[in-house]
């Protein structure tokens, strides 16, 4: 690190490309959740969903990885890429999903249900979970390949999925499934109203409604597509001259108008605003990156203790799909 510059470089945040230029030079990857806003992902090596990212911090085999995410998506980055020094723009960036499931009381609840069922279940944990919470799973899944994995368990065997009650219940439904569902949900996409989905499909009788799993029953229903964040990107692009009411955290539309500028995008509606942002995306910004990558840091690690279960439980979903 050039000591003597770093205050007058942080002084001013260059555009994206000169970021990621910056960090090439410097043997860092900077990898971006579609759920970040627009100078970030520019400012990226790639953008991707959870599983995307996860299968690229494997596979990258890069000394430093700069995460524009939240904080259990670094962490995973770390899992699958131990050698990797993992930063983040901002330590606080959490998610309301993964805080709604807390390791003990995942490990008294696994507990109970077994002496209730008289076998363990087997656990599924949605990637948007701690590495704390991994480590108690047998396996992980992500919005792109939950039904993949939960079909690889075969019937007859009790299922406790964790942490999101909704992309469980729409599991449930679509496979047929009983899957006991932990009560957690992302408070971003618990948002959407109804109500204001239903007037907007009546001002735009045409479009098409693509809703992430994550959102509830009656917002799912109403939807033409139920798709993850992967599954509508390859939606948008097949498409043509068509609006789509976007159903999921609102900065996916500029990966969207990039990608697939040919369709319209509008925002699914929140109960009081016309958008719905993750506060905790939002919590990264170009500064907070531009001195993240001067520092490299906060380091994001996980502890000695846990990284072999929460590793075991990741690349078994990888082996899978
Ligand atoms: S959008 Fe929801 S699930 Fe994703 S990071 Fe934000 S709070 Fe968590």
């Amino acid at each position: 690190m050039e000591n003597d510059t770093l205050d007058l470089d942080l002084l001013q945040v260059p555009e994206p490309f000169a970021i990621r230029e910056w960090a090439t030079e410097r043997g860092i990857l900077i990898l971006a959740h579609s759920y970040q806003d627009g100078f970030l992902q520019e400012a990226a090596h790639f953008v991707g969903d959870s599983l995307e990212l996860a299968r690229k911090a494997a596979a990258a085999n890069a000394k430093s990885i700069c995460f524009c995410g939240v904080h259990f998506m670094a962490e995973t980055a770390k899992l699958l890429s131990p050698s990797a020094r993992v930063f983040v723009p901002d330590m606080d960036a959490g998610c309301s999903l993964a805080d709604s499931c807390k390791a003990d009381d995942l490990k008294k609840y696994q507990h109970h249900l077994t002496e209730k069922l008289g076998k363990r279940p087997t656990t599924v944990a949605y990637v948007n979970c701690s590495a704390a919470v991994k480590a108690l799973c047998d396996i992980i899944c992500t919005s792109g390949n939950a039904r993949e994995v939960v079909e690889s368990i075969p019937e007859n065997q009790p299922i406790l999925f964790v942490p999101d009650k909704h992309l469980g219940g729409w599991l449930n439904e679509t496979l047929g499934r009983e899957m006991i569902l932990w009560n957690g949900a992302c408070e971003v996409h618990e948002l959407f109203s109804i109500e204001t989905l239903n007037e907007m499909k009546a001002q735009h009788p045409d479009a098409k409604v693509m809703s992430h799993p994550e959102c509830p029953k009656p917002i799912r229903d109403a939807s033409d597509y139920v798709l993850g964040t992967a599954g509508m990107l390859r939606l948008v692009k097949e498409s043509n001259n068509q609006t789509f009411i976007v159903g999921t955290e609102a900065n996916m539309i500029y990966r969207f108008e990039k990608e697939a500028p040919q369709n319209t995008y509008i925002p699914a509606p929140g109960a009081s605003c016309a958008c719905n942002l993750c506060p905790y995306m939002q919590m990264n910004t170009p500064e907070k990156l531009w001195k993240a990558l001067h520092e490299q840091g906060p380091e994001v690690d996980v502890p000695a203790e846990l990284f072999d279960d929460a590793q075991r439980s990741l690349l078994r979903m990888l082996e899978i799909v």
